[in-house]
């Protein structure tokens, strides 16, 4: 196991801090690590300060979280430029927009009659805040036995208290260009929860789509296979992660994927050399 190129800090929807996932990545031996926050970049620069001296290699990375024809699609960036303008403007746009959603989420609640403040809301993250953060609450509140449970009962879609994404929230083709425009490469995250995946895939590689993420938990074994299939046909990279949330959205498996093999990082830098760097540009002329 040398690699995994998804998971969460509390700089989004995951548990821990930075550092907390860089000492557990050490300790599983892993040589490279993607911290992939959910419209937050902040873990990076800590994560990479932390491993400077060590064989952990921090790939830059992000988590766009977009709704696209009623289902959510996730797109992945890697190696984006975190100092990116584009980037980081868009990004804090997604995170004003998020707050107004939960907000939203919010009013919706208390017209049910639960007792929940965007307050009480905030007090569960350092960063990004969404659905899980609410989750959290209402689990607490004693109003669902488990985070999932209060995600089904309140706000997953068609619950009583679901709100979708704002019109001023990016879809996946305005995620993909702001990821390839910051010097990454973007991946549809998690294919196997996407119900409309072939006319969704289809889509987004006309719009540049560089790769799919094979390895995840919610793709069972038969479905990496065919994914796999899948990139294979498509001149598409293979990508793989944990998703690791700590325990906080339920029990997880730690870090970590067994299918990744240096070939899959070897591609997904060859594509990411493949595109222009901006900040490399930057800094070549600051240099002159
Ligand atoms: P948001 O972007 O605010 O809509 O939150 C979506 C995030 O919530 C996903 O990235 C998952 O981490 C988490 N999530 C979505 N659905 C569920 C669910 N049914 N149970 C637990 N967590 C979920
Ligand atoms: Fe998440
Ligand atoms: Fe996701
Ligand atoms: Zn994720």
């Amino acid at each position: 196991m040398i690699a995994d190129l998804h998971s969460h800090t509390y700089y989004s929807d995951g548990e821990f801090s930075p550092e907390t996932l860089v000492r557990n990545a050490l300790k599983t031996g892993l040589r490279h690590f993607a911290i992939s926050d959910h419209d937050h970049l902040g873990a990076i620069a800590e994560a990479q300060a932390l491993t400077r001296n060590t064989p952990l290699e921090i790939i830059p990375a992000v988590e766009i979280n977009t709704d696209w024809r009623n289902e959510e699609v996730h797109i992945l960036g890697y190696f984006i430029d975190p100092e990116h303008e584009g980037l980081t403007s868009a990004l804090a746009g997604q995170r004003r927009s998020r707050e107004l959603r939960v907000e939203a989420i919010i009013r919706k609640l208390q017209q049910l009659g639960i007792d929940i403040t965007l307050e009480k809301v905030k007090t569960k993250g350092k960063g990004t805040l969404g659905r899980p953060h609410v989750a959290f609450v209402l689990e607490e509140m004693g109003l669902a036995g488990s985070v999932r449970e209060a995600f089904e009962k309140y706000i997953v879609r068609g619950a009583p208290a679901y709100v979708p994404r704002r019109e001023d929230s990016m879809n996946p083709v305005e995620a993909i260009r702001v990821i390839k425009a910051a010097g990454g490469v973007s991946v549809m995250a998690h294919p196997g929860v996407v119900k409309n995946f072939s006319s969704i895939l289809d889509a987004l590689m006309g719009e540049g789509l560089d790769g799919i993420e094979v390895y995840h938990p919610q793709n069972p074994p038969l479905i990496s296979a065919y994914l796999e299939e899948v990139a294979e046909k498509n001149d598409l990279i293979i990508t793989g992660g944990s998703d690791f949330h700590g325990d906080g959205l339920g029990p997880s498996r730690g870090l970590g994927v067994r299918e990744l093999k240096p070939s899959h990082i070897q591609k997904l830098k060859e594509r990411a050399g493949s595109h222009p760097h901006p900040s490399l540009s930057h800094r070549g002329r600051g240099d002159l």
